[in-house]
Order: structure tokens, then sequence, then C-alpha cells
């Protein structure tokens, strides 16, 4: 069976196999991946194939063993961190861009839907007007092209390109203590130091004190460092909540610094009229970014980066003129896809080779439109409100953070218990195991927090009060009933999906 011949064609044979076992996927009847780990592992692990077993063999060993032991992340119970599975138009995008645009570069239709794509998330998300945006891989690449801008615009402000001749003398970033570790990593890439990165203080709603803020500002005013960032979150990842961001944004102004807003998650949350007050000030950003694959459902692999001036995103991140590339084109007008490479977005991040993310986004917001998107966000956050209110009214659930966007804090409490951490780790981990539910934590203020994150197209309002339901009986059942090991309710009475 041994041969060169790929399969590069049949799409439609092998589609229809593949959504056929995609869709059963998605009922989730299947036992959780680690069930019975050695009956998949069985056939995946093995030594690199010195000959091939030709596609149907491959697609065989997917539907069967790949496929049905795939992530809990799709499933509508999950709401742990922020992340959720594909909607079905965003799967059918990306795998049309795959087949038929497999780089983002050349002016075809993909490439088209690029930078419209990235235009109507301006738009939809009520941007300072004029930002223009780039796609990367997700939050954390979007917040370093970001602060790569900001290092740019602060290092040139006194006479140094960092980008042509690295950065000289110490520099500072001011965040929240609530931020991303993405910021801190970015500071570590682009030469600044994780240490540059200053620690702001947040109240108890975990929101960036603005007087704290100015206080480090005053304080580092005549010190020689170069000041690159004020980054402010509009929607932290712990708890959804936004700094303010107008008191930021002016002080970052005043003080004549890059003021960028981190909102991979919560920026959405702009469409809800209950919290759009809450973005006031976003006008004022220099930078802000967004996770199309959060709340909008894209699959995994989409972020986006707004600045004002893409040339700053040039000058911090050309890969410079390769005669490979450029010579492939032509100064006529253009005639053919591959007369041009189209804007150069390679010039403005760090990826060259990139796949066409815009189709997706365009597909995604075609398909449900603002109002929907909108409809969906509301709905999400109500449940998080749902839970909030269900913990007020419940004796033995305590909130730990209201929510402000689709993310709430709770946990269950007994007087009689005397460790409510280590009782709701437990309650966590029974949860997770049996797998209808399964939310993160998180510490607010110093006490763990059952965190659910609504925010998967799938997810809907009964999982948030079923999700209350079993932290209420398993808290009952924890503080009253008998001993139970979590692991005697794995899920492995659940039926087996087709083998
Ligand atoms: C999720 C998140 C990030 C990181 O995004 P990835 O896509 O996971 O890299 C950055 N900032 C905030 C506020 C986030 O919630």
């Amino acid at each position: 069976m041994a041969t060169e011949q790929a399969e590069c064609g049949k799409l439609e044979t092998y589609l229809q196999t593949l959504g056929h076992t995609l869709d059963r996927f998605l009922t989730f009847q299947h036992p959780d991946a680690m069930h019975e780990p050695a009956r998949w592992r069985a056939v995946l692990e093995r030594p690199l194939p010195a000959f091939g077993i030709g596609i149907d063999a491959v697609m065989e060993e997917m539907t069967r063993y790949l496929i049905p032991n795939g992530s809990a992340i799709p499933n509508p119970g999950c709401t742990a961190f922020i992340t959720t599975g594909a909607t079905t138009v965003g799967a059918l995008a990306t795998l049309a861009g795959a087949v038929a645009s497999p780089q983002r570069l050349s002016l075809n239709a993909f490439n088209f839907l690029e930078e419209q794509s990235l235009e109507w998330l301006a738009e939809l998300l009520q941007l300072p007007p004029a930002m223009k945006g780039l796609y990367s891989s997700g939050g954390s690449v979007a917040n370093l092209v970001a602060l790569g801008a900001a290092r740019q615009y602060a290092f040139e402000r006194v006479g140094i390109d960092p980008a042509r001749h690295g950065v000289r003398g110490a520099a500072r970033l001011y965040a929240s203590s609530a931020s991303h570790h993405s910021i801190r990593r970015a500071a570590a890439v682009l030469g600044l130091g994780r240490d540059a990165v200053v620690t702001i203080a947040t109240d108890a709603e975990g929101r960036m004190i603005p007087a704290a803020l100015e206080r480090q500002l005053e304080e580092d005013r005549d010190q020689a460092m170069v000041p690159v960032a004020v980054v402010a979150n509009a929607g932290t990842t712990d708890t959804g909540a936004i700094d303010p961001l107008q008191a930021i944004g002016t002080l970052a102004h005043r003080y004549a610094i890059w003021f960028h807003v981190d909102g991979a998650y919560g920026l959405p949350g702009i469409l809800d009229p209950e919290v759009s007050p809450l973005y006031a000030g976003l006008e004022l950003a220099d930078s802000v970014i967004v996770d199309p694959h959060k709340w909008l459902g894209a699959p995994v692999g989409i972020g986006a980066t707004f600045v004002r001036d893409r040339a700053l995103l040039q000058r911090a991140f050309t890969q410079e003129a390769s005669s490979y590339l450029e010579l492939a084109c032509t100064q006529e007008t253009a005639q053919h896809s591959m007369d041009s490479l189209g804007i150069p977005y390679s010039d403005f991040g760090v990826e060259l080779s990139a796949p066409s993310r815009g189709a997706v986004v365009w597909a995604l917001l075609r398909e449900i439109g603002a109002d929907g998107l909108r409809a969906r966000i509301r709905r999400h956050n109500a449940m998080a409100r749902q839970v909030a209110e269900r913990a007020d009214a419940h004796p033995n659930l305590e909130i730990l953070q209201r929510p402000t966007l689709s993310i709430c804090c709770f946990r269950y409490v007994d007087v009689a218990c005397p460790d409510l951490d280590a009782l709701n780790a437990r309650i966590h981990r029974a949860l997770v195991r049996h797998g209808r539910h399964i939310p993160s934590t998180t510490v607010v203020n110093g006490r763990l927090a059952i965190r659910p994150c609504f925010l998967g197209a799938r997810t809907g309002p009964d999982q948030a009060q079923a999700l209350v339901d079993e932290v209420v009986a398993l808290g009952a059942q924890f503080t009253q009933g008998p001993e139970l090991d979590p692991d005697t309710h794995n899920s492995g009475t659940m039926p087996d999906i087709e083998r």
C-alpha cells in the first residue's frame, strides 16, 4: 500500500463521512476521552509509519478513535476558562480557506474579506474611527503585536528605533493585577523584560484603580525610563471586570503614554446595552485587541489587533523586502490574483504564512449579523446574572464576584465547614468528573470561586440553572451525606458511541 499519492480530491465523499461523525460527536452521548484512554491509544499510539495506509484507513481511525475521543470544550455544559467550540459556519469557512485559499495573501475573494471583516469588526465593536486591523492566532499574539506598536511609538519618541537597534534603557508598562499573563510575556518577548510591567492595584471588583495608576505615573515621571503603555482590560479573564477606561485613558493621554485596551474576551460585550456604558473611553485607545475565537464562536486560531496607524506596525514588524516575494509581483494594474500579495499583513505582525481568517469572521457575521451576535451576548450576560440571582436567594450559596459580563464567581457555603476553599475545590472536581457542567475555578479576593463563563453558542439558560442545581446538590452531599469519592461518579455508564 506504500504510495506517494495523497488523495487530493473527493472531498464530497469524505466530508459526508466526517460530517456524520462530527454531528454525532456534538450530541455528547460519548464517554469522556479519559474514560477508557487505553481503547484509543491502542490504535493511535504508534511508531512513525514507514508506509502509508491510505486515506480510507485514516478516515476509519479518525471517525472511530480520534473524533469520539475529542475535547469536552464544545460541550454546551463546558463553561471553563474562556473558550468554546466553533459554530458550524466557522468550521466550514475554515475548511473552505484551507482548501481554496491556503494563504491570506494574493488578490482573491478570501484576501478581500480579510480587510472587509476587520473593518466590520471595528465598526461592530465601536472602535475609534479609522482604526485598522490585523489578524493573528489569538489574544496572546494580538497583545504582542499591539505592544510591539506601543514599543515602537515610545522609543521613536526618544530617538531610538527599537525594531532596528534594540531597546535601550529601562522601560515601563502599566497593567492591573488582573491583566492577562500574555502582557508580561509580550514584555519579555519585546525585550522590555517581564519586570518592566508594573502592577497597578485593583478594587474589590477587580478593576484597576485610576488613582493608583496616577500615583505610579507621577512617581516614575522623573526616572530615566521609557513608559511604553498603559494596559486596560475590557473584560478581565478571571471575572470579566471592565476597567474604568475613561479615567485610565485620560491619564495615559495626559502622560503621553500609549493606551492599550485588551478586549480579547469582553469587547463584544459593548453590544449589550445593559453594559455598553462601561466601555466609555474606548475611543481614547491607541490599540485594541479582540478574540473572534471567544464570543464570536470562531474556531480557535483567530485574534485581532487594531491600531490607529498600521505604518507603526510596519516599522515594528516589517520582515523587509525579500526578492522571492516582492519580485513575484508587478507594479502594473493587477490582472491576475497572483500579480500582487495584497495588503502586506505579513509586515504588520509576526506571521508570514497565515490562514485566511477573514473569511471565517465574514461567515460568522454574515450568518447571524450584528443583531444575532448582540442577542447571544445578552443571553450569556443574562445567564451569569441568573446564576447570581440564584446564589443570592439560596442560603448555601455566596457570590464572590457579581457578573459584569458572562462570568459569575460563586461558591457553596456551610457554617459547619471549616475549609470552604477545599469544599468548593471538591465540588468543582466532582462537577468535572460528572461531565455535565464543567466550569473552572478562580480565586477572588483570596477565596476559591466556582467560575462559569457563558460563551458558547450552544450554551443556553438551562445550563446555567442546572449548574447551580448540581453545585447545590454536591455541596449538600459533601457537607451532610457520607463521604463519596467523586471518581465513583464517572460517566462510565453513559452510552458508548458507535464503534
Ligand atoms: C483569553 C485572553 C487572552 C489570550 O488570548 P488567547 O487567544 O488565549 O491567546 C488575552 N487577554 C485576555 C483578557 C483574555 O481573556
